[in-house]
């Protein structure tokens, strides 16, 4: 069974095809959504599914012109065990909205404190700030998806019982075995992050990380059985 804990589908040129794929083969997808809104419009359809999720997110980068939305993070929250796709972005594009992030970054993990949802998290160049956060409001079962940020961060995630979500690109990319060696194997998880990375085969992934499938069903039932 292939695992795909970050996964866009809603952003794809036929979400139907895509997930009924995945429903039909018995693989698990969950979908990141980057509003609340868009996860509103694909609630009610993907209640029918068993192996397709649905996660309610608000991106960082969407953050400043959408902060309007926030409140319906709340409502929505109630709907579903994964949250994402969440964080900060202070890449170079980004930074100018760093305050405004940070501010609905909190808001958000207000919500979630004391809740036991799967949570998945962009940190692009936020990394250490991220991290912070997630202490200052005990965040529990937070999944680091396509971590870039420091070497020796990696370690301290590691020890608050948080997982790594892998892709195929990041398998063949020198700075992302740097990161993958540093991450222990009942750590690790799957994603594709398509339709926008390109390089998202998971079944490519898991022969570039010398893991077996099994070896992530696992690491994923530990983590599902936490938040039971
Ligand atoms: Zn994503």
């Amino acid at each position: 069974m292939i695992i795909d804990t970050h996964c866009h589908y809603d952003m794809m040129e036929s979400p139907e095809d895509y997930i009924n794929k995945v429903e039909n083969t018995g693989n698990i997808v969950i979908g990141m959504t980057n509003l609340p809104s868009h996860f509103d419009m694909g609630y009610e359809y993907i209640r029918k599914y068993k192996k397709v999720r649905l996660a309610l997110g608000f991106h960082p980068q969407l953050a400043d012109e959408h902060k309007d939305e926030l409140s319906l993070f709340a409502k929505y929250l109630g709907r579903t065990s994964y949250v994402g796709e969440i964080g900060l972005d202070f890449s170079s594009e980004y930074i100018s909205t760093r305050d405004i992030q940070i501010s609905c970054l909190k808001h958000i993990l207000e919500e979630l404190q004391g809740k036991n949802k799967i949570i998945s998290l962009h940190s692009r160049r936020a990394e250490k700030e991220l991290f912070s956060l997630l202490l200052d409001y005990n965040i529990k079962n937070a999944i680091f998806h396509w971590y870039s940020g420091p070497l020796s961060l990696i370690p301290e995630i590691i020890s608050q019982g948080y997982y790594f979500s892998i892709n195929e690109a990041m398998t063949l990319s020198t700075s992302g075995k740097k990161i993958i060696e540093k991450i222990p194997k009942d750590r690790i998880l799957t994603e594709s992050d398509a339709p926008f990375n390109h390089k998202n085969d998971i079944a490519s992934a898991l022969r570039n990380l010398g893991l077996e499938e099994n070896q992530i069903e696992k690491n994923f039932r530990l983590l599902m059985q936490r938040i039971r």
